[in-house]
């Protein structure tokens, strides 16, 4: 099973293999929420709570099938997250660590309330959610997400299309400014 999915003005188009297997979590850390904000994507990428919908995966199954070169990367801070999104309409895509080769996963982003990636099982970093959310699900989760890395280690799939064989990110992250990082706080 895949799963289609293309920014909001339709020039970036990816693909999940959802067969693969995946965890659906929404995560309401402030760095997230910071993130849809400095895109201007706070109304359309955030629940009502600030959550964002991350479908986790192995990196294998992540796949650029349309307009690559609107691919942007940026990081809230020089140790952020790397936070992968389409350049032609700001709309993001996922989240991968820096170093993809010390825990290879992608947590690819959904817009609230997508279909096709399964319920949600775990709700975490609720202490920064705009309403009392209960947080659960999180030791599955990263239970979950390490599995899939060491598997994904042991079957070949630990490459991504957002990485070179080096490990170097395809393309340039810009490290937001602090005034940057202080405008998009949530
Ligand atoms: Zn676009
Ligand atoms: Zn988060």
């Amino acid at each position: 099973m895949t799963q289609d999915m293309s920014c909001r003005c339709g020039h970036m188009h990816w693909r999940v293999d959802t067969g693969s297997g995946g965890t659906h979590v929404i995560c309401y850390c402030a760095d997230c929420q910071s993130f849809a904000r400095h895109l201007g994507q706070a109304e359309t990428m955030l629940d009502g709570d600030g959550g964002t919908e991350v479908f986790q995966i192995m990196p294998g199954a992540f796949h650029i099938t349309q307009g690559a070169d609107s691919l942007a990367l940026l990081r809230l801070g020089p140790n952020g997250l790397f936070r992968w999104y389409a350049r032609c309409c700001n709309t993001p895509i996922a989240n991968t660590l820096p170093n993809p080769r010390r825990l290879p996963f992608i947590g690819v982003i959904l817009p609230p309330g997508t279909q096709g990636f399964g319920p949600v099982t775990a709700q975490v970093n609720t202490a920064a959610a705009r309403t009392p959310i209960r947080s659960h699900g999180f030791a599955a989760a990263a239970a979950a997400l390490v599995g899939r890395a060491l598997k994904a280690r042991l079957t070949g799939q630990a490459g991504s299309v957002l990485f070179d064989a080096e490990g170097a990110p395809i393309v340039t992250p810009h490290v937001l400014t602090r005034e940057e990082r202080d405008a998009a706080r949530p």
